[in-house]
This record gives structure tokens, C-alpha cells and sequence, in this order.
């Protein structure tokens, strides 16, 4: 089994799964990419798995759908520009000799999944569309911070060797942020300077492993007195918000979104 990032626009990575001539695609956002590594390496598209319903995640499902008869799984609780098959929380595929295990997730979007493939050779992989990335999470658009934080609990409760697949290439500045809330955190440190050594190389950051996330990704670690203490500071919480564990997390993503 092997994984490839096909960068995409400006950051995305439309991620594609391999097992011998055969394929799955995660979030085509654009179909050219796909069809070229699928000509370049000889495979076939078995099926594309769709995290949620925005456009850099959707914009090439129907074209290699037609082009390829690939078969579609998608969020139950979203709308998506071509046929589906909905999938949703406790589902399970057979792909590609894996079993893909379905996570709800919802916060980016109000019916974000996540894939989950629990028995791959190495180690677990997780693809998390938009809501959890290396160093960070997504915005949240459609759900709310109670949501988002059910969502990183559950993807906190994978094991510490799962791969982490994000669409985007956010690493870098996900980390400025994540050194702004936990200035002392030498695990954080580290990791800032490793990503920054692949990134002057030209390559991803990802797949992240998860059990370094939840030493240097304040959304993973809302609850920590580090994080909690920071962003009561910063947001100027009461006692009780303090310690109102969504309150926090909320506050923590404003401080996110106005970061500069
Ligand atoms: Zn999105
Ligand atoms: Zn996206």
C-alpha cells in the first residue's frame, strides 16, 4: 500500500491511496491531477471518498466519475454535485482489501466524515478532510465549537501511530499560532523546526502522526492548563469560562481566526 499527496490550487493535497494497479482518491477538488498520476502510474480508480462538500474538495468527483466509473462515498448529511453513496458514522467500506472505517466529524461543515483505515500495513490511516490539520483545525463554517471539539476528542481517541491525512499544506503557520498559545512547549519546538526544514525542501508535512499532534496541536489540547491558562489570558475569560472546557475551544479558534 502505498500514499501519494497530489498537490492541488494553491494547498491542497488530494490524497490518493494505492494497492498494486488500483486506487482511491480523497477530496478531488480538481480531476487533472488525479488523472494524470493515474495515467503516470498505470492504475485504475476503484472509488473516491469525499470528506465533505466544498468546492476544492468536490470540483473533480464528477468528472472522474464519468471518466472512470469510480464509485462515490460521501457525507449522509451533506449535498454533493454528482451521485453518492451517503456513508456515515459507525459504516464500514472494504476497499481495496481495507477496511474504512467512517467517522462523523462535524464543525467545519455541519456533516464533515473522516476515513479511517485501521489495519493498514504500517500504521493506521486517517483521512480528515478539513478538520484536523497538522498543527491546527479548520474554521468552523457550519457547526459549532461544541461539535468541533466532539470531533477532536474523537480523532484524539485514534492510536498515536495513525497517519494523518489533512487536505491542506497549513502546517507552517498553523505552528506560528500554536508557539503564540504554548511559548514554553519544547515538543512544539521541534516539531516547528523539523517542518520548517521540509517545507525549505519542497516537501509535505504531512501525512503528521497523530501522537505528535496531541503534544503540539492546541486544538487537541484544549484541555491542558497550558493551553486553558493562555487562552484565558488572551481572551480575558471569567473563572467559570475558564473552566467551561467549550468556551475555551471557542475562544481559541477566535484567537485563531484573527491571528496574524
Ligand atoms: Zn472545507
Ligand atoms: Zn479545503
Amino acid at each position: 500500500m502505498k500514499l501519494m499527496a497530489l498537490p492541488a490550487f494553491s494547498d491542497n493535497y488530494l490524497w490518493l491511496w494505492q494497492q498494486d494497479q488500483l486506487a482511491v482518491v480523497v477530496d478531488p477538488g480538481d480531476a487533472q491531477p488525479v488523472l494524470k498520476a493515474l495515467s503516470d502510474h498505470g492504475l485504475t480508480l476503484q472509488a473516491i471518498l469525499v470528506t465533505h462538500h466544498h468546492p476544492d474538495h468536490v470540483g473533480g468527483v464528477r468528472e472522474l466519475h464519468d471518466i472512470t466509473g469510480a464509485e462515490v462515498y460521501g457525507p449522509a448529511r451533506e449535498d454533493l454535485p454528482s451521485p453518492f453513496t451517503p456513508v456515515m458514522h459507525g459504516d464500514q467500506l472494504d476497499l481495496l482489501g481495507q477496511t474504512v472505517d467512517v467517522l462523523d466529524v462535524p464543525g467545519h461543515t455541519a456533516g464533515h466524515v473522516a476515513f479511517v483505515l485501521p489495519n493498514a500495513p504500517k500504521s493506521p490511516v486517517l483521512f480528515c478532510g478539513d478538520t484536523l490539520f497538522s498543527g491546527g483545525c479548520g474554521r468552523i463554517f457550519e457547526g459549532t465549537p461544541a461539535q468541533m471539539l466532539a470531533s477532536m476528542d474523537c480523532l484524539a481517541t485514534l492510536p498515536a501511530e495513525t497517519q494523518v491525512c489533512s487536505a491542506h499544506e497549513y502546517t507552517l503557520s498553523n505552528l506560528r499560532f500554536a508557539c503564540a498559545v504554548e511559548p514554553h512547549n519544547t515538543a512544539l519546538q521541534a516539531y516547528s523546526a523539523h517542518c520548517q526544514q521540509l517545507r525549505a525542501e519542497g516537501k509535505p508535512t504531512l501525512p503528521a502522526k497523530l501522537g505528535t499532534e496531541l503534544q503540539i496541536n492546541p486544538f487537541l489540547r484544549a484541555r491542558h492548563p497550558d493551553v486553558r491558562h493562555a487562552v484565558a489570558r488572551h481572551a480575558g475569560l471569567s473563572a467559570n469560562e475558564q473552566n467551561d472546557d467549550v468556551a475555551v475551544f471557542a475562544a481559541l479558534r477566535e484567537w485563531k481566526n484573527n491571528f496574524k
